[in-house]
């Protein structure tokens, strides 16, 4: 193995990425309401650049855009498209861990569950031929979804992290964040934990509701939760959410209290790009190659400007 995610895991925090998904729809490459991957295909080259954003920015762990790429969510047969996609995250990050992984499926909510599994399995077909470091089954509502996604990963012999995409009250089918973990750790999972859906705070509540002799994973968005209830339920989700962006100084202070409360495998979904990644690398006390251009506003050209960052710095170091 290349990218040992077990091993850098029992070492420290691995930091992952943030949501290709969407900064790919923010810059026309991919649809709002489907939100599928095919624009490994079609713009291959903005998802090369968005992988290598990440990486230059202190991801460690880059996802292939394999998210929602099963046949009954694309439309068609996956292979193509997933394949393509850890081809293009290995090309960008080739020393970093590359990971594959699941996704919810509309199958699962008419479908019968032999079904869901043969889809999954269908999933990681190309994904597995093409090589991948690790496996992230993500996002999902319904514990009995995502214990169908760590079954069918069973099928390599490669670290398992498992996602629910959850608020502290719990998933669709009843089970509190708890139960979730314990009912995933049963089954084999390696790292769990939540992404999308939550802001920072809501997540890490969540994630530390998880009593676990697993490793921890917080991947939250990087919108401000205000009303309650997860983003989807927002007036603002999924067109103006930039009313809501959180800034890069809100991702660091997450990923540093993440770290904390021991949460070992930190990272952004929806609504956190690649300079939120860098805030949150340099919070870990990482020096990504992008941190040669991170901020010093002493040199800037304005007297208050200058004036006002001294006084930061000398609040900032006041105990
Ligand atoms: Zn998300």
């Amino acid at each position: 193995v290349s990218f040992d995610f077990l091993a850098r895991l029992q070492q420290g925090p691995v930091l992952g990425d943030g949501g290709c998904i969407f900064e790919l729809e923010r810059r026309g490459y991919v649809q709002a309401g489907p939100f599928t991957p095919e624009v490994v295909l079609e713009h291959p080259e903005a998802v090369l650049q968005l992988h290598r954003e990440f990486a230059h920015n202190g991801a460690e762990v880059i996802q292939a855009l394999t998210f929602y790429g099963s046949r009954d969510k694309l439309g068609r047969d996956p292979a193509e498209v997933n394949r393509a996609a850890v081809r293009l995250a290995r090309e960008a990050a080739p020393s970093l861990g590359v990971a594959g992984g699941l996704s919810p499926t509309p199958t699962f909510r008419h479908g019968d569950r032999s079904e869901v599994l043969q889809l999954m399995r269908q999933h990681l077909e190309a994904q597995l031929e093409e090589g991948v470091d690790l496996l992230i089954g993500e996002t999902f509502l319904w514990l009995e979804e995502a214990c169908l996604a760590l079954q069918a990963m069973h099928i390599a012999d490669l670290p398992r992290v498992v996602t629910m995409n959850i608020g502290p009250q719990g998933s669709r089918d009843g089970f509190s964040p708890d139960e979730c973990a314990r009912r995933l750790e049963a089954e084999g999972a390696h790292v769990i934990g939540v992404n999308c859906s939550y802001d920072p705070q809501t997540s890490l509540t969540t994630t530390l509701l998880m009593k676990t002799g697993c490793y921890l994973a917080c991947q939250p968005i990087g919108y401000l939760h205000e009303c309650g209830g997860p983003f989807e339920s927002w007036a603002e989700f999924p067109l103006e959410l930039e009313s809501r962006q959180l800034s890069r100084r809100a991702l660091g202070n997450f990923a540093r209290q993440a770290e904390l409360h021991g949460v070992r495998f930190i990272g952004g979904c929806c609504g956190v790009a690649p300079y939120h990644v860098r805030s949150m690398a340099e919070a870990l006390g990482r020096k990504p190659a992008s941190s040669a251009k991170s901020a010093d506003l002493r040199l800037h050209m304005i007297p208050e400007v200058r004036e006002r960052s001294a006084a930061e710095k000398l609040s900032a170091a006041a105990p």
